[in-house]
């Protein structure tokens, strides 16, 4: 099947208009038409090489919505006309305990990416959504619910789920006070959930101009980072504190706000390791976590809840041409809150 992409050629080039050829579906397989395609920031981060070699050309873009198109002869968990969601892995092994418990993203042998990576034929290269459209085989779409706007539902494929799931294994609930550090695609994410879940919300952002939108989206504190001291009065104040931040930073001082017990949660994944002040961790006997997305059970969850709720994610919807301002808007902070790529346009 022919599709039309957006791909990068090579490590850091520009990302510009390429075909691909797909897979034609198999037995259990859907085909979609892409409507919407997200920009994370992990896609910047594969196309600049910033986590290690990469394959290229590559076609970016695991937050995923489109209609199905066609179906294979065994399909039962989709119809043609469906609106389906395809997030950051395509397959994985089905028989490992994570797999076997809906774990997937942590499946033992390594799940298979949506893109940047070999499909489990060793062989294949994997292509994103940044794609007017898709294969995958059924059990690894989602449905959207009807009455959520498409464009908005497109992050939650990636920063929904990856917001939602560590506030859930984390228990988020009325009494807890939850920290959000950055309010990029994530961080917005984490703000509405953690709100709706009904914890007290603090966003700790080194944008200053984000306050109004953080106090908009749920939060009941804002401290912005890049003023002196700023942290300080919030010593030992919170439960949990999920880290989003894309880039390099001292997290030694932010674990210094967890209380007794309490967790950071790790989330963004600048290319270099962190330092860890081990004093910092024993005093108060702090955690420090990590989480990677969620599995398609729970990616069905939060679709569903969010459908009850109308929750949905704040984006920019730009043409495929303006794929490469975008990417450097998001690395500058620069996002409001998710761009989102309308797929027509490609
Ligand atoms: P994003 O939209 O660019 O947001 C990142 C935010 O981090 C920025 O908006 C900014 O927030 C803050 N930030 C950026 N540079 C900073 C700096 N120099 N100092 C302090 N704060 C800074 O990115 P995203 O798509 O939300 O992704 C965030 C990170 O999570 C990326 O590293 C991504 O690869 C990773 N990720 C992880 C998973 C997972 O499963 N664990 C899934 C998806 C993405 P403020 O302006 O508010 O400070
Ligand atoms: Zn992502
Ligand atoms: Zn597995």
């Amino acid at each position: 099947m022919k599709s039309r992409t957006l791909a990068a050629l090579s490590p850091g080039s520009l990302i510009l208009p390429h075909e691909i050829e797909r897979r034609t579906i198999g037995a259990h397989d859907v085909a979609l038409d892409i409507a919407f395609a997200g920009i994370c920031h992990s896609d910047i981060h594969q196309v600049r090489e910033e986590w290690g070699p990469a394959i290229f050309p590559m076609v970016p873009g695991h937050e995923i919505v489109g209609t199905v198109s066609a179906i294979g002869t065994d399909v039962t968990k989709f119809k043609v006309g469906d609106r389906i969601g395809v997030g950051v892995f395509i397959d994985s092994c089905r028989t490992c305990a994570s797999c076997v418990a809906g774990l997937q993203q942590y499946c033992e042998s390594g799940m298979t990416g949506t893109y940047n990576t070999r499909e489990r034929d060793g062989k294949t290269v994997a292509y994103g959504g940044y794609s007017n459209n898709f294969v995958i085989n059924q059990d690894y779409a989602v449905h959207i619910p009807d009455n959520l706007d498409m464009a908005g539902v497109a992050p939650l494929l990636c920063a929904g789920i990856t917001l939602y799931s560590p506030l859930k294994k984390w228990g988020a609930q009325s009494g807890m006070k939850v920290g959000v550090m950055g309010l990029g695609g994530l961080g917005h994410m984490g703000v509405k959930f953690a709100h709706a879940m009904g914890a007290e919300v603090t966003v700790f952002s080194h944008s200053a101009s984000k306050k109004a939108d953080a106090l908009a989206k749920g939060a009941t504190h804002f401290v912005c980072t890049s003023e002196a001291e700023s942290l300080k009065p919030w010593n030992k104040k919170f439960d949990l504190i999920l880290n989003t931040v894309s880039a390099e930073l001292d997290i030694n001082l932010y674990l210094d706000l967890l209380t007794l017990d309490a967790t950071m949660v790790v989330i963004g994944l600048p290319g270099k390791p962190y330092t860890v002040n081990v004093g910092t961790l024993l005093n108060g006997r702090r955690r420090i976590a990590g989480s990677m997305i969620g599995g398609i059970p729970e990616l069905q969850e939060m679709l569903d809840s969010c459908g009850e709720k109308s929750l949905v994610s704040d984006v920019e919807i730009i043409r495929a041409d303006y794929v490469n301002t975008a990417y450097d808007r998001t690395v500058a902070s620069d996002v409001k809150y998710r761009f989102v790529i309308d797929a027509s346009t490609i």
